[in-house]
C-alpha cells in the first residue's frame, strides 16, 4: 500500500489553498510541500506523537493526511505517519467528499434547516441554474452596497459596489441592509463582515470541470481568511456564535452557506440550494 500521486495531488491543493507557497501541483513530495507540511503539523503538534519532526518526509505527509480525516470525521486509524488500508481508505473518503462536493455529512442536522426554509432559488446543479440564471457571465448588474466594504486581500481598497446576478440583486440588497441595520458599522468591521472576498467571476470549480456558482455571480464570498476552504467549525471565524444573526439574515433569504451546511468552505455563501 502505496501513497498515490492522485493523493499528494489533493493534499498540494489543499496547502495552497490554505496559502501555503508550495510552487506546482506536481504529486510529488518536495522539500516546498514538506516545508508546508511541517508549518500544518506544528499547528496540531499537540496530536502528535514526540518525535514527529524528526520524521522523514512521508511520515510527515501521512500524519498530516490523519489528521485531516479526523478532522473531517472519517477514522484513519493511529496518528502514526505510518501508510496503512486504512488511512488509505479514509483519504479517499474525504478526497471524494472535498472535491465533488457532494456527499459531505451536514454539519447541522437537515431536519433544522432544510423544510423549514423557503427555496426561492434553483438547487445548485448545472442545468438547474441555467435554466432559472441564464449563461454563465450573463445578466450581471451592479448592486449598490448598504455598507462599504473592503477589499479582503487588500484592504485599504474600498467597495461601494460590486457585480452580482440581476435576480439575486434585490435579495443581496435587503440581506446587507439587514446585516448593517443590525450590527451597525463599527461590529461590522470588528466581525470583518465587510471583508469583500469576490461576487462575480467567471471560473470554474475548485478541482473540477463544472461552473463555480460564483460564474453565474450568484454566490459571495466574505473574509476568506478567517473561513478558509477546508476550515471547518472548529477553526473557522463564521462558524461562531456572533455570526448567528449574520446566517439567520442569510437563511431567510433562502441563501445556502457551505459552512453551515457542510462544515467547510465558510467564507461562501450561495443563492442556489444544494
Ligand atoms: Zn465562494
Amino acid at each position: 500500500m502505496s501513497i498515490s500521486t492522485r493523493v499528494i495531488r489533493f493534499v498540494q491543493n489543499e496547502l495552497i489553498q490554505s496559502g501555503h507557497r508550495i510552487g506546482s501541483v506536481d504529486g510529488r513530495l518536495g522539500p516546498n510541500t514538506e516545508k508546508a507540511l511541517r508549518k500544518e503539523l506544528a499547528d496540531r503538534a499537540a496530536e502528535l506523537p514526540p518525535g514527529w519532526e524528526s520524521w522523514p518526509r512521508t511520515r510527515l505527509f501521512t500524519a498530516y493526511v490523519q489528521l485531516r480525516c479526523r478532522e473531517e470525521g472519517v477514522n484513519p486509524g493511529a496518528i502514526d505517519g505510518l501508510w496503512g488500508s486504512q488511512t488509505d481508505y479514509a483519504v479517499n473518503v474525504i478526497r471524494e467528499r472535498i472535491q465533488n462536493n457532494l456527499t459531505a455529512p451536514n454539519f447541522r442536522d437537515n431536519e433544522e434547516l432544510d423544510p423549514h426554509r423557503p427555496h426561492p432559488w434553483p438547487r445548485q446543479t448545472q442545468e438547474e441554474v441555467r435554466a432559472f440564471f441564464g449563461n454563465v457571465g450573463t445578466h450581471q448588474t451592479m448592486l449598490d452596497l448598504p455598507y462599504t466594504h473592503r477589499l479582503a486581500w487588500d484592504k485599504n481598497v474600498l467597495i461601494n459596489r460590486y457585480s452580482c446576478h440581476e435576480k439575486v440583486h434585490d435579495s443581496l440588497n435587503r440581506i446587507l441592509t439587514r446585516v448593517h441595520e443590525h450590527y451597525g458599522e463599527e461590529r461590522i468591521i470588528e466581525l470583518r463582515l465587510d471583508l469583500f472576498g469576490g461576487c462575480f467571476n467567471k471560473r470554474k470549480k475548485k478541482g473540477g470541470s463544472t461552473w463555480s456558482m460564483h460564474a453565474w455571480g450568484v454566490a459571495v464570498d466574505y473574509d476568506p481568511e478567517n473561513n478558509q476552504f477546508r476550515w471547518g467549525w472548529d477553526r473557522a471565524s463564521f462558524a461562531r456564535p456572533e455570526y448567528d444573526a449574520w446566517w439567520k439574515i442569510w437563511e431567510e433569504e433562502g441563501w445556502t452557506g457551505l459552512g453551515r451546511s457542510r462544515n467547510y468552505d465558510w467564507m461562501h455563501i450561495q443563492a442556489p440550494h444544494l
